[in-house]
């Protein structure tokens, strides 16, 4: 006669008196464990546009276009995996996070499914082309510190955070001046600017 294993009775004992590991959901609420990987939400605070998530995304459930001067990030819960890539490659940690949230069925439209964040473009002050969301230039200068004052660009951010510097009008160049170096600048017109400067 085989003896059943300790382990086996340990846990035939602990669902005797705890009762099933299932629950009666959902006729009942469920609470899931702490870890568990439901759905994933953007926070609008603390995602600043840089779209790692997007690139991440194995089930290509995040979409990132950028129209005119804005980023469009949406995530499409109905194409989630809900596999925590996009949460744990976040450059802030917190831009989007999956919730507890798992009981996502609907009989509505799939664009309940859905949830969509903008961040304004940046632009350079002489060509007017995008260079990267604000808000992502604004938490790399506020990353680097002290550091920051070494790129004229991202000087410029840090004291427009703190209203210390105005932001400048638009004005397309065909000769740049010596002084044109410390303006928010896109990589082309920064170079042209340190060379014929
Ligand atoms: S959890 Fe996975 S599949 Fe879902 S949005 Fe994030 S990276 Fe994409
Ligand atoms: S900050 Fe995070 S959530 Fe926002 S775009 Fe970048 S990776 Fe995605």
């Amino acid at each position: 006669m085989r003896y059943p294993k300790l382990r086996e009775l340990k846990e035939a004992i602990k669902a005797l008196i705890k009762g099933p590991y299932t629950s009666k959901f959902p006729y009942e609420p469920h609470k899931p464990y702490e870890r568990f990987r439901g759905k994933p939400e953007f926070y609008e605070k603390d995602c600043v546009g840089c779209g790692a998530c997007f690139q991440v995304c194995p089930a290509k459930a995040i979409d990132m276009q950028d129209v005119r001067n804005k980023r469009i990030l949406t995530v499409s819960l109905d194409m989630c995996i809900f596999c925590g890539q996009c949460q744990a490659n976040c450059i802030t940690g917190k831009g989007i996070m999956l919730s507890n949230e798992f009981d996502l069925a609907t009989t509505g439209k799939r664009g309940e499914l859905r949830q969509t964040i903008e961040k304004e473009f940046a632009i350079c002050d002489c060509c007017g082309e995008k260079i990267a969301p604000y808000d992502q230039i604004s938490w790399v200068a506020k990353r680097l510190g002290p550091l920051c004052f070494s790129n004229a660009s991202l000087m410029l951010f840090y004291l427009r955070n703190l209203d210390l510097a105005l932001k400048e009008e638009l004005l397309p160049k065909e000769e740049f001046m010596r002084s044109d170096r410390i303006r928010v600048l896109c990589p082309r017109c920064r170079r042209e600017a340190v060379l014929k400067s």
